[in-house]
């Protein structure tokens, strides 16, 4: 076994603290990944907290991981020792039914394997995530890292740039496209970001003013605080494309009337209470509501390669583990500039 040192909760009441543990044996397929920074991405404090259900403790949560391959298995084709790389929010799926075959092992049907609260394919085996000072993870669940990227600012792309990429691909932003971030957090300002470098006119919907400043530096054409609904009258039927990151409850309906004819809202925040929605604001301009959930292996890398070529990374503050808990409080009160990302050395 391979020998770790983390946080974990022990509970879902408790906060997190300092846990050794034990990895698998490495697998032929495997590599053993130092395990550099690793981001704290909002569902790590829904999990923790169980806000979406009962969950598997102890729980080390992380599935914004970067590091350096340490070791590697006997079979391991892709990668050597000294690479480096990044692992997301699964490590495994199926590997045989159609959404795998085709790429999305994100919506395996046999369920992808999460990073952390989860149990690896023998239903058995907890796994545990990057709040950890290593992860052995089979090679086809991992990506390659450009070398223009610095690691600390690359972890949060594993889970918030996917998460915000993968709908932009599958919805065709292109140049010229009304593109609307609902939330500049951790998710937002990486979409935020991506947008810009495909082209979009890209607004940024926040909840307060304080964030104004920091929208326009990093490219927004556009900023509103929706902290007055009377914001939403002059934003009617204003875009083609609403992404939502919000992690708390919030008026679907006031968003969903500022699509354009044919605009879609993409859902991809989980507050855990359904929303209610007003149906006709949807038939009054054909609009859609949609969901989406992170993205497979191949547009995983994908992105990390359009993010290197436009030098994209994630603003973050990087702290030692002992603020884990402090992490957890700012981010649910939207204090964070704009990802909390750990020293992994220094667990
Ligand atoms: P985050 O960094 O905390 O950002 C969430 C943002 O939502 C905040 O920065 C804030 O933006 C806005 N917000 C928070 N409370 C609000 C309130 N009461 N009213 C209105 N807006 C509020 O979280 P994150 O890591 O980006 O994650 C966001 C959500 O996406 C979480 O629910 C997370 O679990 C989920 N998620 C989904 C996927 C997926 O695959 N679909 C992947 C990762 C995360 P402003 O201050 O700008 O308003
Ligand atoms: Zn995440
Ligand atoms: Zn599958």
């Amino acid at each position: 076994m391979t020998n770790a040192r983390g946080f974990a909760a022990l509970t879902a009441k408790s906060p997190l603290q300092p846990w050794q543990f034990s990895r698998r044996f490495l697998g032929i397929y495997d590599l053993k990944i130092e395990i550099h920074y690793s981001g704290i991405c909002h569902s790590d404090i829904h999990q923790a907290r169980e806000e979406w259900g009962s969950a598997i403790f102890p729980m080390v949560p992380g599935h914004e991981i970067a590091g350096i391959v340490s070791e590697i298995g006997n079979s391991v084709s892709k990668f050597k020792v000294g690479d480096r790389v990044g692992v997301g929010v699964f490590v495994d799926s199926c590997r045989n039914c159609a959404n795998c075959r085709s790429g999305d092992e994100n919506y395996c049907e046999k369920n992808m394997t999460a990073t952390y609260n989860d149990r690896e394919r023998d239903g058995l085996t907890p796994t545990y995530g990057g709040y950890s000072n290593n992860i052995v993870v089979d090679e086809n669940y991992v990506v390659s890292i450009p070398a223009n990227l610095a690691l600390s600012g690359v972890a949060p792309l594993l889970c918030a740039g996917i998460t915000l990429y993968s709908p932009m691909k599958f919805w065709k932003v292109r140049p010229g496209m009304k593109v609307a971030i609902i939330g500049l957090g951790g998710l937002g300002h990486m979409g935020l970001k991506i947008a810009k470098a495909m082209g979009a006119h890209v607004t940024v919907l926040s909840h307060s003013e304080n964030k104004k400043d920091d929208a326009y530096q990093m490219g927004a054409d556009d900023f509103y605080a929706t902290i007055s609904p009377e914001v939403f009258k002059g934003l009617k039927g204003k875009f083609d494309l609403i992404l939502n990151t919000v992690s708390a409850e919030h008026d679907i309906n006031l968003y969903l009337n500022t699509l354009s004819l044919n605009g879609t809202l993409v859902i991809l925040g989980l507050p855990g209470k359904p929303f209610s929605v007003n149906a006709g604001v949807l038939l009054g301009a054909r609009r859609s509501m949609a969901g989406s959930t992170i993205g497979g292996m191949r547009d995983l890398q994908e992105m990390i390669n359009f993010c290197g070529e436009n030098n994209i990374l994630s603003e973050v503050e990087i702290i030692d583990p002992e603020y884990i808990n402090q992490a957890f409080t700012r981010t649910v009160a939207s204090d964070v500039r704009y990802r909390f990302v750990i020293d992994a050395s220094k667990f």
